[in-house]
């Protein structure tokens, strides 16, 4: 008797990474290593502690060589990567997590993945436990967890799951799927990945989009629908999920797949045409960084320039704070790196989810954390109040800024007052490094704000008058006006840059800016998204910043732009306060 044909089913799940998949369904397990909880000799403490030095020796050196394949990756994939993959390797060097392991084998008299997997716990715990930014927390605490389950895995000798026998074309379909997993797959021979776990904040999603995988995450029953499936097809921008495929959703997919790549060629020959609109405006579009791995990227992105220098990852994963010196080294080589582009350099924007241990143990900060940390001692506020912090940081850009063009920015402004005392440190600084001889440029380098509270919106037309220019934080922007912490998942709907607020305050900003002459850039997400790039034209915006990975797509969406069209819409949209009008005119949804 003929077998039935395999029932079609569609799902739906969370689409991760864009790409249509079809293709035979790959289940891949893997064993669990669980923690079996064990005590120790004291005698046996330096063999224990030489145990786990070796699995952390061990599961460096994987990381290395995961790290080592992103150069066959393409060059977007791996600004995405790369930063992940560092944490994990940093977390493998004197961090809070092994100093706690340790601690425990010699005190506690436990084994090494006993005080591993206790240490983990109490940080995941202390994490989750900080208010504020629940998204990124969550995020914080599933990579200390990753890194433990590594060394951990390495310690009790347990294998690591296996693509080997993937077949070339499949889809990997698991419950879930680690970050470092993703990172070992090969994207040329995988069709695409389903897992029933997971969503859009986590590193694994992160990977996929990187690798170019298509993917769709946190797909519920997934592991019960394709126990008897043959193949399966997916959508990585829909999140659609057809289980034994009939001839049409196939021939759909096949359609799908052909006009995703012509898509990917167009947006690749992109990178080297200048960013200009249909009627020759130039509109500037550089690039965020955030960690010093994602610089060759960048500089290959087609971006112009460091619009945003996020200095925070030179004070995170270490237990003391970077002097003078080793800042003005890092900072040098970034503008060196650049080429003559320009480089804003942000000062350091600690609070809200930021967690420095290195000025918790300088004592710089409190130890306990504000009931509402967004709202206190955040970005300039804590600068001001630790003059010495500040200054150092200052004299270290100054000394960098003789290698290139170099602008300061300062983050979390709320009132001129900031924006005055800011510029007499930096004066302050100039004189002590003039003093002492040391090389900086003659002029000083151009001193700006971020615009990303309310209050320094509406305040633009003063600040205009003394910042020499502005860069509008639309991220926190739209976080303040609307009193939404994007990270927590309850009131997630709520937070829509697309608010009449939000567009209100960018308005007004810009317009300030334009009245006074002051150059003014976007760098919040809304600047990476091409959907948004009419209306922030239309505006009078011409300089955004963005991850180098959206540079490609922005630089379409102004090549594809009239000036005169552009102003039109940014007219009629702000004649409207109804949202969902406006997210109409916009997205067309
Ligand atoms: C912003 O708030 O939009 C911004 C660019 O700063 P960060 O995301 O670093 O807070
Ligand atoms: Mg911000």
């Amino acid at each position: 008797m003929a077998e039935p044909a395999r029932r079609e089913r569609r799902l739906r799940g969370i689409p991760v990474s864009p790409g249509i998949g079809i293709g035979p369904v790959f289940t891949a397990e893997e064993k669990e290593a669980p923690i079996v909880r064990r005590r120790i000799q004291a005698a046996d403490t330096a063999a224990e502690t030489s145990r786990l030095d070796a699995a952390v020796a061990q599961s460096r050196a994987q990381l290395l060589k995961l790290r080592a394949r992103l150069a066959i990756l393409p060059e977007d994939s791996q600004t995405e990567i790369a930063p992940l993959l560092e944490a994990y390797v940093q977390m493998l060097s004197g961090s809070r997590l092994l100093r706690g392991a340790r601690q425990r084998v010699a005190e506690a008299l436990v084994s090494a993945e006993t005080a591993l997997g206790d240490a983990c716990e109490e940080i995941v715990a202390a994490l989750l436990a900080l208010p504020g930014d629940a998204a990124g927390r969550r995020r914080r605490a599933e990579e200390v967890r990753e890194i433990t389950r590594r060394v951990v895995r390495n310690l009790t000798r347990t294998p690591f799951r296996s693509f080997a026998s993937l077949p070339a074309g499949a889809v990997l379909v698991a419950e879930g799927l680690r970050p470092a997993d993703a990172a070992l797959l090969e994207p040329a021979k995988l069709a695409g990945v389903l897992t029933e776990e997971g969503g859009t904040d986590g590193h694994t999603a992160i990977l996929l989009r990187a690798l170019g995988v298509p993917a769709v995450l946190g797909v519920p029953g997934l592991i019960a629908a394709v126990r008897s499936a043959a193949a399966v097809t997916l959508d990585g921008s829909s999140g659609d999920v057809v289980i034994n495929p009939g001839s049409a959703a196939r021939a759909a997919a096949r359609r799908g797949i052909m006009a995703y790549a012509k898509e990917r060629q167009r947006l690749a020959q992109l990178r080297r045409l200048p960013a200009v609109t249909r009627d020759g405006t130039l509109i500037e579009l550089a690039a965020n960084l955030e960690l010093p791995a994602e610089l060759p990227l960048i500089a290959r992105s087609g971006a112009v320039g460091i619009g945003l220098l996020r200095t925070e990852f030179l004070f995170m994963n270490r237990e003391a704070l970077p002097d003078e010196d080793d800042q003005a080294e890092t900072y040098r080589t970034i503008v060196e790196a650049m080429g003559g582009d320009p480089v804003t350099i942000r000062a350091l924007d600690w609070g809200g989810e930021k967690e420095i241990e290195a000025l918790t143990n300088a004592g710089l900060v409190p130890e306990a954390r504000d009931a509402n940390p967004a709202l206190g001692l955040r970005g300039i506020r804590l600068l001001l109040r630790q003059p010495e912090l500040f200054e150092t940081q200052l004299a270290a850009i100054l000394r960098a800024a003789v290698a290139g063009p170099v602008r300061i920015l300062l983050p979390m402004v709320s009132a001129l007052s900031e924006l005055r005392e800011a510029r007499e440190h930096l004066e302050r600084t100039a004189r002590r490094l003039r003093r002492i001889g040391a090389r900086i440029p003659e002029e000083l380098p151009p001193l700006g704000i971020m615009v990303e509270t309310p209050g320094a919106a509406l305040a633009a037309d003063a600040l205009a008058q003394e910042a020499d220019f502005f860069a509008i934080g639309t991220n926190d922007l739209a976080m303040y006006a609307l009193a939404v912490d994007r990270g927590e998942a309850a009131v997630a709907t709520l937070y829509d840059p697309l608010h009449p607020a939000v567009l209100r305050l960018i308005q007004f900003t810009a317009e300030a800016a334009l009245r006074f002459h002051v150059p003014v850039s976007v760098c919040g997400e809304m600047a990476a998204d091409p959907r948004l790039t009419p209306l922030l034209v239309g505006l009078g915006l011409r300089q955004f910043s963005m991850s180098a990975s959206a540079v490609p797509r922005v630089k379409q969406a102004v090549r594809a732009l009239d000036i005169e069209e552009a102003s039109r819409l940014a007219r009629t949209v702000m004649g409207h306060s109804d949202p969902e009008r406006i997210r109409a005119l916009i997205l067309g949804a």
